[in-house]
């Protein structure tokens, strides 16, 4: 992999804590991270525990204050620089990102650039935490309200985007005043590693950015919830562990912010533009080949076009070229690991034995790779309608009615991204405020922008990342109440 990049310095096989980098963890141990194409070991990391994580926590927490106490422009100031390394090294982010999560390069690039957006945006932000004067409620009496960071703050955070997911939490936090303990996904922490690398060089002082890699996911977990320092934890992962975190950061009244699984209802009307519609759902179903949670997984089509959209679809899913994301003109790479795969193979066969008609795809190819898949004629009990698949399999259910189609996308216990395709106006409003998600695509497949407020309901989570709101999940609010 080094030999790929303009400055092999980014490849890093070190934690970063209070400023220094540790090639050894307390415990001697050792973790491999590996390339999901070839299985070609990209590098030997620390296996960070929980030694490890409390001296990033006490780093963090005497860096803290003093950072929290420079102005907004300061802090902007080294966010803008990191912004501008970020970009000005995208390329080598996105080849080691492609080698260690097997996305394509040029999706690769795409999301660094995203990642770097954040941290260009809540840079700006952090010259805008305004407060509030409110008139009193008694004649002497004058009210102040202030916003102050909330400390310390955890992140945990997944390997489908290992630049963005961390992004959208560490420039946010920095951004506040807050100093960042994070532990990135033990099959991507390069991507994270490398931020840290150009966070350093941007001029960040030691302590405020901490990176943990580790396998031991838990037990940071564990400590993250328990530490008393920490007072913040931002978490990007599966609903399963989202409660497993919430429980363990009752004892401490933990501050939280989740953004969780999804189960996104892809609806297409019999008036929406189809040419446009299979656009937005290849797009949003096979975009880092559906390991996104706001990849479409149900995909409902009213009667009159299914037989014209599922054509359609799938003249567009057979242009895919499946292969290393190193590879020329490769759309689409391997899946994460095995356990990835198995998951698109059942849902996929317990979909054909439930009635589903494969119109194209269907088999798994050698190593992770997997053939861009759809499902015709899906029904609410297949597995595919209630599970979040995080793979290229695209089921198609058909709907005669409004009514019907907005009950059936409803029925989750998650509600993260939502997408629909129509043009009838005060349909547009009816289906959009009827729709129990956080965010809802209408007419576009792609809804993922730093200035938007990205965020579920539901057990999707809660929190919203990126916008004017995103820097509040990193805000406490105080109220100044004097008398004169
Ligand atoms: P995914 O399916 O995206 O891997 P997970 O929720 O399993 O979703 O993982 C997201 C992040 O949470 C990863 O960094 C993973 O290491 C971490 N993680 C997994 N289990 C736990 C746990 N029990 N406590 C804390 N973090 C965990």
């Amino acid at each position: 992999l080094s030999t790929r990049l303009t400055d092999p310095s980014l490849l890093h096989a070190a934690a970063l804590i209070g400023g220094r980098w540790l090639e050894t963890a307390e415990n001697g141990t050792t973790f491999e991270v590996t390339n999901p194409s070839t299985g070609a070991v990209l590098a030997v990391l620390p296996n960070c525990g929980v030694a490890e994580a409390k001296l990033a926590i006490t780093a963090a927490e005497a860096a803290q204050r003093a950072w929290a106490k420079k102005t907004g422009k300061a802090r902007a100031a080294v966010l803008r620089k990191l912004h501008e390394l970020m970009v000005a090294n995208a390329d080598d982010l996105a080849a080691i990102m492609t080698a260690e999560q097997g996305k394509p390069v040029p999706e690769a690039k795409g999301e660094v650039l995203y990642g770097a957006a954040y941290v260009e945006w809540f840079g700006e932000e952090a010259k805008r935490v305004y407060g509030d004067t409110i008139p009193g409620h008694q004649e002497d009496k004058r009210i102040i309200v202030i916003k102050q960071p909330v400390g310390v703050v955890a992140t945990i955070t997944p390997w489908n985007f290992p630049n963005a997911m961390l992004a959208r939490k560490v420039a946010p936090a920095l951004a506040a005043g807050c100093a960042v303990v994070s532990k990135p996904a033990a099959e991507t922490p390069l991507s994270a590693i490398a931020i840290g690398v150009l966070a350093e060089r941007a001029g960040l002082p030691a302590g405020l950015f901490n990176l943990l890699p580790s396998t031991h996911s838990s037990d940071l977990g564990k400590e993250f919830c328990a530490n008393e320092v920490v007072r913040k934890l931002s978490f990007t992962g599966s609903t399963e562990v989202g409660r497993i975190l919430m429980r363990q950061g009752a004892d401490q009244i933990k501050r939280l912010s989740l953004e969780l699984g999804g189960n996104a209802p892809f609806i297409v009307f019999d008036d929406a533009d189809l040419d446009a519609a299979v656009e937005g759902a290849m797009i949003s179903k096979y975009r880092n080949n559906g390991q996104t949670c706001v990849c479409a997984n149900r995909i409902y089509v009213q009667a009159g076009v299914y037989d014209a959209f599922a054509a359609k679809l799938t003249a567009a899913v057979e242009k895919l070229k499946v292969g290393d994301g190193f590879g020329e003109e490769v759309t689409t790479g391997p899946l994460i690991d095995q356990k990835a795969v198995e998951k698109v193979e059942r849902h996929l066969t317990d979909a054909l034995r439930k009635g589903g008609r494969l119109l194209v795809g269907g088999k798994r190819k050698e190593g992770l790779f997997f053939e861009p898949t759809i499902v015709a004629d899906a029904t609410a009990d297949m597995m595919l309608a209630r599970e979040e698949t995080f793979g290229p399999l695209a089921p198609l259910f058909r709907f005669e009615t409004v009514e019907e189609v907005i009950q059936l996308a409803n029925a989750t216990e998650f509600g993260l991204a939502s997408y629909f395709y129509a043009r009838d106006l005060s349909r547009v409003f009816e289906v959009a405020e009827a729709l129990d998600y956080g965010m809802v695509g209408i007419n576009t497949g792609l809804i993922s922008t730093e200035v938007a407020p990205f965020g579920g309901v539901k057990q999707s989570g809660h929190g919203r990342e990126g916008s004017k709101y995103g820097i509040e999940d990193y805000l406490d609010i105080k109220y100044l109440c004097l008398s004169v």
